[in-house]
């Protein structure tokens, strides 16, 4: 009997050992798995975030788009797009190099977030244009889009020690027919920005 028992003992003693290093394993795995989560929202969030100016990407732009789209539909909001280029930009880079054409589109992206972050979501569509969704009409978008010019245009440039003025074209957008749809507005607006820079550059322009 007193053999069983002490083999009894044993038994649960590498039970109890057993289950201890299972129990850390599970810990363990548990960190794993968190970890993993963690990178993963880092990964999403970079993968909508534009690396250069820090402002949402396109694929941010257009995920928000077809969002707020769906809402419109239910007319549960308005919905205005702008895009918004920049003049000239070419120049920038031609006669002062790549860096600072860089730095520049930190600057603009960082002036019109600031000027637009309350009524708009502001995104780096590509190169050196922007766009903007509001959850209100053209006319309140128009005046938005007009302030952030103005401020662009007043940005104090010194390139090389020369004093440089930037300016912005945009066109503006809104949705209003039954049979519109994110990428007929998005059309309208980028044919409005082409009209604004036909007609001089430096200017906002609602589609018709
Ligand atoms: P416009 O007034 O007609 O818009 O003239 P523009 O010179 O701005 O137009 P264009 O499309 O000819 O030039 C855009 C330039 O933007 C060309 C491209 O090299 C530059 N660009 C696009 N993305 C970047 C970027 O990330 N960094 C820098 N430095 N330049 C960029
Ligand atoms: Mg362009
Ligand atoms: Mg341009």
């Amino acid at each position: 009997l007193n053999q069983h028992l002490k083999l009894h003992d044993e038994e649960r003693e590498n039970f109890n050992s057993n289950t201890l290093e299972i129990k850390q394993q599970l810990r363990d795995t548990e960190a794993q798995v968190e970890y993993y989560k963690k990178e993963l929202a880092k990964q999403q969030f970079r993968s909508l975030q534009d690396n250069l100016t820090k402002l949402p990407n396109r694929s941010a732009f257009e995920e928000r788009l077809n969002l707020e789209f769906e809402r419109w539909v239910k007319g549960e909001t308005q919905l205005t797009i702008a895009v918004i280029d920049v003049d000239h930009f070419k120049n920038i880079n031609d006669n002062f190099g790549h860096i600072a054409g860089d730095k520049t589109l930190q600057v603009i992206a960082g002036t019109l977030s600031k000027a637009l972050k309350e009524s708009g979501f502001v995104c780096r569509y590509g190169g050196e244009e922007f766009a903007i969704i509001f959850c209100s009409d053209d006319r309140e978008a128009y005046q938005h889009i007009e302030n952030a010019r103005g401020k662009v245009a007043t940005i104090p440039f010194k390139f090389k020690s020369e004093d440089i003025r930037i300016t912005i074209s945009a066109g503006i957008a809104k949705c209003q027919y039954n049979e519109d749809t994110p990428l007929a507005v998005f059309e309208r607006a980028d044919k409005a920005l082409y009209n604004a820079k036909n007609s001089g550059r430096n200017k906002v322009m609602k589609a018709k």
